[in-house]
């Protein structure tokens, strides 16, 4: 009897769904290699570009990555990119199962006038600025007026209005880029409005990152007492995650006025953006009706030097062979299985989605790796109950003249990034150049 070929699954993109469904893959299938495809030649996505700098311990999961990509039979190709270096025809040509985990690395408009002035910003590009991602260094956030406005009220805004109110000390010993660090030295900035559609109990930040802001030195939390009437009343009525949320803010309203920092943090809830112009933003005072916010005629301005629009990642269709979902940003799929007809729900065999490309950005790493596991553990058992066709040979990426960075390769970046950090008293100076990046790889 002939022994079965290797199994081959490629999967695209090394960020944490990416890495949480090979260690998967790799453990409940032995005859397969795994193959990761990697658009940047450094790994870990957003663990490396979104979470924060002053948020070391998030990135722990780097360690457990790190032995997923040193298991013998998986292979990083990274500076490879889907849809540019490789199409989806080519990999499915190649591999018995390929498992798109690309992410999401576009952002939702909030569809405004003058939205294209230079003094609005995605939040996701003034993360990117401060985390290092090739591309964004040249952001050059104008940090020179007092006031900031964020629009949107998740974990991500709550990141940045951080970041613009940390001390610079507190951010010299974390991974910040240089130049962000030179330019946050030089901010001007005083007061950031955190502004959402609707009240407290629809709060879209989490308990943790509200404490962080609240032991912030020097800064001052500010809450509107209107935002907060009646809402004592429904905390009984609440679960416990967020009624202790409830509890917090309640507990800092009334304790609000009796320190007195230099800086302000001001949570604005029940407003609706309306209207940009020059130096300031019009919103709608919003009024709910069953959780939803409803303009009403009444409008409220603020002062707003810059505006940092925190609404949401959105991926985007890298290949033509992707059936992907316009309207709601990601790819077209139910649990993992891409379907090759959305209106029959007939899937394509052999080819997955997992990660925010799937679902949407939402959640954090631990809903992230929750969801890779299962779609990972769908394909294993697609390819164990022969649903899926691997009794044929295939040849797996063909790296030839291609400028690929290898794990090694990585390693090498990694070394060089830790000793410069080192010299700064630093984690790690991270490379934001790809040419940079590929001469320290030995590419
Ligand atoms: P990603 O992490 O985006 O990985 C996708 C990978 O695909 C990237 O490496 C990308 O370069 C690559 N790629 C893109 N296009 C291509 C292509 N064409 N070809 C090949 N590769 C490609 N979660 C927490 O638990 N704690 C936190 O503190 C936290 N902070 C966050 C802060 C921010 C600003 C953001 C945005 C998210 C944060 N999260 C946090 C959530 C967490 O980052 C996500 O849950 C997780 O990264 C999603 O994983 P993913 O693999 O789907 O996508």
């Amino acid at each position: 009897q002939s022994a079965t070929p290797t199994k081959r699954i490629c999967i695209v993109g090394a960020g944490p769904a990416g890495f949480y469904a090979a260690q998967l893959i790799l453990k409940q299938l032995d005859n397969c290699v795994v193959d990761v495809v990697e658009k940047l030649p450094v790994p870990f996505g957003l663990v490396r570009f979104g979470v924060a700098p002053d948020h070391p311990e998030v990135k722990n999961v780097i360690n457990t990555f790190t032995k997923t990509a040193e298991h013998p039979r998986l292979r990083y190709f990274g500076n490879i990119s889907l849809g540019t270096d490789v199409s989806l025809r080519e990999l499915r040509d190649r591999y018995h199962a390929v498992l798109l985990t690309y992410g999401a690395d576009q952002d939702r408009q909030l569809e405004l006038e003058n939205e294209q002035l230079d003094n609005v910003i995605s939040a996701r590009k003034f993360v990117a600025w401060y985390n290092g991602l090739p591309g964004a260094e040249n952001l050059a956030p104008d940090l020179s007026g007092r006031d900031v406005t964020i629009v949107g009220q998740g974990n991500v805004a709550v990141d940045v209005a951080r970041m613009l109110l940390s001390p610079l000390d507190a951010l010299k010993t974390t991974d910040t880029t240089e130049y962000a660090l030179e330019a946050l030295s030089r901010s001007q900035v005083e007061r950031v409005h955190l502004v959402g559609r609707r009240g407290p109990l629809q709060a879209a930040f989490t308990i943790k990152e509200l404490r962080e802001m609240l032991k912030l030195p020097n800064v001052d939390t500010r809450w509107r007492t209107e935002d907060f009437s009646g809402i004592d009343m429904q905390l009984d009525k609440l679960q416990r995650p967020r009624k202790r949320l409830t509890e917090l803010m309640l507990k800092s309203l009334k304790e609000q006025g009796r320190s007195s920092g230099s800086k302000q943090f001001l949570p604005i809830f029940l407003r609706a953006p309306k209207a940009i112009a020059p130096g300031e933003m019009e919103f709608s005072v919003t009024e709910l009706q069953q959780e939803a916010a409803v303009p009403t005629s009444s409008t409220e301005r603020l002062p707003s030097h810059l505006i940092l629009r925190s609404i949401g990642y959105k991926s985007t269709c890298v290949d033509t062979g992707i059936n992907f979902d316009t309207r709601r940003g990601r790819v077209h799929n139910i649990d993992g299985r891409i379907l090759k007809d959305d209106a029959t729900g007939e899937v394509d065999p052999g080819l997955y989605v997992a990660g925010w490309l799937g679902t949407g950005p939402t959640g954090v790493i631990v809903t992230t790796m929750n969801g890779a596991f299962a779609v990972a553990k769908t394909m294993c058992d697609d390819i164990n109950t022969n649903a899926l066709d691997t009794s044929s040979v295939k040849p797996g990426y063909d790296v030839d003249g291609k400028r690929v960075v290898t794990w090694d390769g990585w390693q090498r970046i990694n070394d060089f990034e830790s000793a410069a950090g080192k010299a700064n008293g630093k984690p790690r100076e991270k490379i934001v150049n790809i040419e940079e990046m590929l001469r320290v790889a030995g590419v």
